[in-house]
Parts: C-alpha cells; sequence; structure tokens
C-alpha cells in the first residue's frame, strides 16, 4: 500500500488499476482521490490511497480502525461506481467516527510521545530564534557588501570579523541572543551554535537560491527578457563574468544581477556555453529572449563565433544591442588617441596628479591653497570610463591660477629636496602654456558634456529613443564647440597667465 494519506495513484492510461465493464477498459482515475463540496470548493481525499499491489483503494482510517467493508478490508476496485460509492462511503457514520478518532489520536496532546513531541517543537523553536538573528545579520552585511569573516571565529575577540562582532552587539539588546552566545559559543567543532562561517556560507547559499528562484520566477511570468552579460576581474583577480536579465514588471523595465559566472573562459564560445548553462539550469525558455546587450570587446560583440552571433544562431530574434554607454566612451577615447598633443596633455593631468599625492606635504600645501576657495582638489584620471575623465579636468579649471601658484612655492621653496622643485618646476612651466590652459578650458567643455550624457545613457528609464536623442544633442554640441575655438583660447590663455595674449585676441 501506498503511504498513509496516499497516494500515488497512476494515469488513467496506464496498465494497473484496470477494471472491466463490457467492452470499456476504466481505471481508477486522480479524481477520485478529490471531493468537490456543494460550494464548488476541491479538497482532498486524504484519507484514501492506493495499492500498487493490488490496484485497489483503501480507506486509510477504517483501515486501521479494523472496520468491515471493502475499503477497510480487502480494497475496492469498482472504478465503473467508484464515485457513487466512494461519496456514500466518506458520508457513513463509521467512517466519519474512524476519520475523527485518528485526527484525534494524531494531535501531540493524545500521544504516548507527547513530552518528545514537545520538547522537539521546543528545540526547532529555539533554532528558528537564533536562525532569524543570523539571516538579519548576513542580510546586513550583504547589503553593503561588508567583508564576514577575521582572522579567528572566537567570540569575544577584536580580530572574529563583522559577522561576529555584530551578533555580540546584538546580543548587548537582546538577552535571547546573550544567552545563546553564553551557553553556545567558543564550544570548538562539533557544538552546533549557528556562529560558525560554515553556518554563514550555508544560509548565504539557501538566500541565494530564494531569490534567484523569485527572480527566475519573475522572469517566466514576464515571459519576454534580455540578457546583459560583463567581466571584470575581481580583487583575486578572478575573472567573473556578470549576468543581468531585463524583463518588464507592471510595465516597468526591471534589470536584476543574477549570477556571477567564476572563470567562464575568454572566448565568446566559451561564455556563451556559460549563459546557456545557467539559462537552461533555471528552467528559462532562450527562445524568449528579444535582446543581448554587451560591451564591445571583441568576444562579445564580433560578428563570427563572438558571444552575440553564437546567442543569434540559437536564437534569431535575440537582437544585439551593444552597450551605447561603452560605444560613446569609445568614440570618445579614440578622439584623443588620433591626436598626440592631446594624448601628451593628459599624460600632464595625471603627472599633476601624481605629483601632489605621492607627498602628504605637497598634498597639505595645495589643500591650503585651494580648499579655503571651495575649490575641487586635483583628481586621478579615470581607469574605467574614459568620460570620468571630467573628474580630473574640472578640478584644474577651476583651480588653474591657484595650482599654478602652488607650483611656483615649491620651486622656489629651499626646504624642498631638488628633484621636487625641479619636477615642480617642470610642471609649472606645462602649466604656463596657452596650449595647457586651451586644452584644460577645451577639454573640460566636451569631458563634461560627454560624462552627463554617459550617465544619463546608463539610467534605469533610458530607452533607445532617449538615447538616440542624448547622442544627437552631444553631437550637436560637439559640432558647435568649433565657433567657440577663440573663447577657449581667450580662457585659456588667462588661466595659463598668458595675459598678453588675452588681451591682443580681445
Ligand atoms: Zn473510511
Amino acid at each position: 500500500m501506498g503511504g498513509p494519506f496516499v497516494a500515488s495513484v497512476r494515469s488513467a492510461t496506464g496498465p494497473q488499476g484496470e477494471g472491466h465493464s463490457g467492452t470499456v477498459n476504466r481505471f481508477c482515475t486522480k479524481s477520485f482521490l478529490e471531493r468537490t463540496l456543494s460550494n464548488g470548493e476541491i479538497v482532498s481525499r486524504s484519507w484514501l490511497c492506493y495499492s500498487l499491489s493490488t490496484c485497489h483503494v483503501y480507506c486509510f482510517a477504517c483501515k486501521l480502525s479494523n472496520s468491515t467493508g471493502n475499503l477497510a478490508t480487502v480494497g475496492y476496485g469498482d472504478w465503473k461506481h467508484a464515485r457513487s460509492n466512494l461519496e456514500q462511503h466518506e458520508r457513513s457514520t463509521s467512517h466519519c467516527w474512524n476519520v475523527t478518532q485518528l485526527a484525534k489520536r494524531a494531535s501531540a496532546s493524545c500521544r504516548i510521545d507527547e513530552t518528545m513531541i514537545r520538547h522537539a517543537n521546543e528545540v526547532e523553536s529555539y533554532w528558528c530564534q537564533v536562525s532569524k538573528r543570523c539571516v538579519s545579520v548576513i542580510s546586513f552585511l550583504a547589503e553593503r557588501v561588508l567583508a564576514f569573516r577575521g582572522t579567528d571565529e572566537i567570540v569575544s575577540s577584536r580580530n572574529n570579523g563583522n559577522y561576529l562582532g555584530l551578533m555580540e552587539l546584538l546580543a548587548q539588546y537582546d538577552s535571547f541572543l546573550a544567552q545563546h552566545i553564553q551557553q553556545h559559543a567558543n564550544k570548538g567543532t562539533g557544538h552546533t551554535n549557528y556562529l560558525f562561517s560554515t553556518t554563514c556560507e550555508e544560509l548565504i547559499a539557501i538566500m541565494e537560491t530564494h531569490v534567484l528562484d523569485n527572480i527566475v520566477g519573475r522572469v517566466k511570468e514576464a515571459k519576454y527578457f534580455s540578457v546583459t552579460v560583463d567581466s571584470t576581474p575581481d580583487a583575486s583577480p578572478v575573472d567573473q563574468l556578470t549576468c543581468v536579465l531585463r524583463y518588464m514588471k507592471n510595465e516597468t523595465p526591471v534589470e536584476p544581477f543574477v549570477h556571477f559566472f567564476d572563470n567562464a573562459g575568454h572566448t565568446g564560445q566559451d561564455q556563451a556555453n556559460s549563459l546557456m548553462r545557467f539559462i537552461e539550469a533555471n528552467g528559462i525558455d532562450i527562445a524568449n529572449c528579444r535582446g543581448q546587450s554587451y560591451d564591445n570587446a571583441a568576444n562579445m560583440s564580433g560578428k563570427y563565433r563572438r558571444m552575440q552571433a553564437i546567442i543569434q544562431q540559437i536564437n534569431p530574434l535575440a537582437v544585439y544591442v551593444p552597450c551605447t554607454a561603452h560605444s560613446l566612451n569609445l568614440v570618445g577615447q579614440a578622439a584623443v588617441s588620433s591626436c598626440r598633443p592631446v594624448v601628451s596633455y593628459f599624460g600632464f593631468v595625471q603627472e599633476l596628479y601624481n605629483f601632489f599625492t605621492s607627498s602628504t606635504s605637497r598634498f597639505d600645501i595645495s589643500m591650503d591653497r585651494i580648499n579655503p576657495k571651495g575649490l575641487r582638489v586635483p583628481k586621478s584620471l579615470s581607469d574605467t570610463r574614459w568620460s570620468a575623465h571630467a573628474g580630473a579636468t574640472k578640478p584644474l579649471r577651476e583651480g588653474y591660477t591657484e595650482i599654478l601658484d602652488v607650483l611656483d612655492g615649491i620651486s622656489e621653496d629651499e626646504n624642498q629636496k631638488g628633484d621636487r622643485r625641479n619636477t615642480a618646476s617642470s610642471l609649472y612651466g606645462v602649466m604656463n602654456k596657452i596650449e595647457t590652459g586651451f586644452y584644460t578650458v577645451f577639454w573640460d567643455s566636451i569631458l563634461d558634456r560627454f560624462n552627463r550624457t554617459s550617465k544619463s545613457l546608463q539610467g534605469n528609464n533610458t530607452d533607445l529613443n532617449t538615447a538616440v536623442a542624448l547622442l544627437k544633442s552631444l553631437s550637436t554640441f560637439v559640432h558647435g564647440l568649433r565657433d567657440r575655438f577663440e573663447d577657449f583660447v581667450v580662457e585659456g590663455a588667462i588661466r595659463a597667465g598668458c595675459n598678453d595674449f588675452s588681451r591682443k585676441s580681445r
């Protein structure tokens, strides 16, 4: 017989459970395991179970009570009359009595192992309370991307990391947790206390599965989706391929991060394989993919055997759209690299930053001059986004005169070392040129606008129409700068301290 409250019941077309009525083969169907109430509600006949060996159904409650009747003894297999006979049986006084008795005996208060059950429930409730606190601390740390572990896992140690540290902090205001830590902490491995990193890792894995299932469920509900994939080395440095799915929820696009693929490989085929494995493992249908977006790296965007081409072979409707913000940055980078004096200019900007930040005293001197005027401190050139060079040219344009004065002061300062004075003098010489002043003003104007456009392109709500409008507007702006050449020369000359030139120009 199948388990209590059953039941395996076979499908209506299988070989078992057959009965014969004339020439018609009849079977035990799943509908016999359900009852439709007078209000239309369908409830399970939990008392009915099916035996694979006899191919008959039995009443679990009546059989346990040693009742008479086929359902309690030899089983019932007349499928033609099953519906009416089962209804008749479940309305019978003896069946109702047996089901009630079974329910009473099943309740903990009537069982001989009542004490054990109560104890088990208490233990379950206790660890449930501990788990809730662990999950809260883990969520807190994970949301802020903070490290969990320290150099040891000893409670009350200063080096036990953020997880144990936070648990100890909570315990100061939570008597339950304080008592738990007092009773279970520092008992060594093998003693369950939910305070070890292994518990953390297990809970994180459970939470990850829960979150991923939730997102995948939403993607399936929305049906159509697009994928965004990008890779970057982490601190290890292991190349991490990041996967984001984009779908619509209540007419709003949503883009949750879903997975890191460790060491997915560098070729387009490797990365496409990783993506397909993830998609298939989560039961998502690639046929519903309507878009793919990657940066312009050759292994992603290339036409042959590259990631986008491989995915398009599987589903031609997965249209490839290169990352617009990345394309824009490539345009800027290419424009700069095509002009050697501009490449030298940006080299100078980085050199200036390095000079000020390589010595704390020099940085302090420059801050004393620049900060009181509310000016920004010199910044390094951005490695990740070309448009973020705006962060370096803006402070330079605003504090040009002050930085010149600081360099002049250092080059004349006899308390500074010779090589430092020499570098300061050389940097001063470059900054004092009209070209440098001009490039600073000119590139700051371009980069400021480029950077704002780049940020807008990365906005959550930016659609294709907005992106096109933003790029057209930027193009018009850059073209318009040609008419402002004289203005840039004059402002550059003023900033570089070449006042004669600026007066002549005017
Ligand atoms: Zn019964």
